[in-house]
């Protein structure tokens, strides 16, 4: 049986979250990939599907309903062509998670969540109590309802695939949720799921005056996006989408450089995974030590200026 792959985009372009989701597919190995392109006017988005490697088919749903991601009808098109496919895999973002479930619920199968590793076409890996335990689930459901941990698989290549792009019949509006309106927070940064480089700041900083002027230039010298702890975001001191951990965003970049977070377990379970860990803190004895790669033990306001100044 076939394999599916739910595209996360905005209409346009592919977002990188999908690429990761094709890998997982892959290594399904039940058969051929196909992605569903689900969106209004996303004949660019389904064009650019069609040029990941080791996808066969992309399958190009176009529907005004389909035009705010609205979950009720991007499930309801799944649903239409879900007979299909042996798998049915989406990204573990917001998006991904908002679908998901309600596919599985419809299909009556267990869904299998936050995969980060494909043992075979049945059995998969999933992180549990915040990352301390891995967890191998077998799923003997007829189809196999999956959200994947993108930072648990490398990106498929964007380029070298020439799979074949088939137009769906759109679903009609569900009537039961409409979009209102969207707030974008416009950033100049890297969008931290996507970072190369992610500078976080913690407590520590003391509030969101010292938080920008302390973390901002460092963001700014290497081309990093910012993150920050759960205990900064509840105080104020930053933006609850810059939030890294269990309940905020799981990353893992090149190089992830934390100042002034202690490394609760709930923080790691988000960024652990990183390849290159620094930490800046002024307790030695703090548990982000016990990942870092390099630690420095200093006062984060004199630590991090230094560090822009000879960058
Ligand atoms: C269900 C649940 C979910 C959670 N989800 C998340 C999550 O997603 N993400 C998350 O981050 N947390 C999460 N938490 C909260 C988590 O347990 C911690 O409370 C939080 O991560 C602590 O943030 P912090 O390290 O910034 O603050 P603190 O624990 O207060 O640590 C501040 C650190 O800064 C150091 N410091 C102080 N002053 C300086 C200085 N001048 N220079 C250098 N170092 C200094 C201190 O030594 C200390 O290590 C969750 C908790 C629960 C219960």
């Amino acid at each position: 049986m076939t394999v599916l792959v739910i595209a996360e985009h905005d209409h346009a372009a592919v977002k990188a979250s999908t690429l990761n989701t094709v890998t997982a597919a892959v290594a399904c190995q039940s058969g051929d990939v196909h992605v569903l392109v689900a969106g209004a006017n996303a004949a660019e988005a389904a064009a650019a599907a069609a040029k990941i490697a080791g996808v066969s088919k992309v399958i190009a749903a176009d529907s005004a309903s389909l035009a705010e991601n609205l979950a009720e009808n991007v499930a309801a098109q799944v649903l239409a062509i879900a007979g299909n496919y042996s798998h049915i895999l989406f990204p573990a973002t917001a998006n991904g998670k908002n679908v998901a479930p309600r596919v599985a619920a419809k299909l009556d199968v267990a869904q299998i969540s936050d995969i980060t590793k494909v043992v075979s076409a049945d059995t998969f890996e999933r992180p549990i109590y915040a990352g301390n335990a891995i967890a191998t689930v077998q799923s003997s459901d007829g189809t196999k309802v999956i959200t994947v941990r993108t930072t648990g698989f490398d990106a498929a290549p964007a380029e070298g695939g020439s799979a074949s792009v088939e137009n769906a019949e759109g679903v009609a509006d569900s009537g039961k949720s409409a979009f209102v309106g969207r707030e974008v927070t416009k950033s100049e940064r890297p969008e931290l799921t996507a970072a190369k480089i992610i500078v976080s700041g913690g407590r520590a900083l003391g509030s969101a005056e010292k938080f920008q002027e302390v973390m901002a230039p460092l963001a700014d010298k290497l081309g990093a996006g910012l993150g920050a702890s759960r205990a900064a975001v509840d105080a104020g001191y930053a933006p609850n989408d810059w939030q890294v951990g269990q309940t905020g965003k799981i990353v893992a970049p090149q190089l992830y450089i934390a100042a002034g977070i202690s490394g609760a377990i709930q923080h790691l379970a988000g960024m652990k995974d990183s390849k290159v860990i620094v930490a800046i803190n002024k307790d030695e004895e703090a548990p982000i030590f016990s990942v870092a790669d390099y630690g420095l033990v200093a006062d984060l306001f004199t630590a991090v200026p230094e560090l822009v100044k000879a960058l």
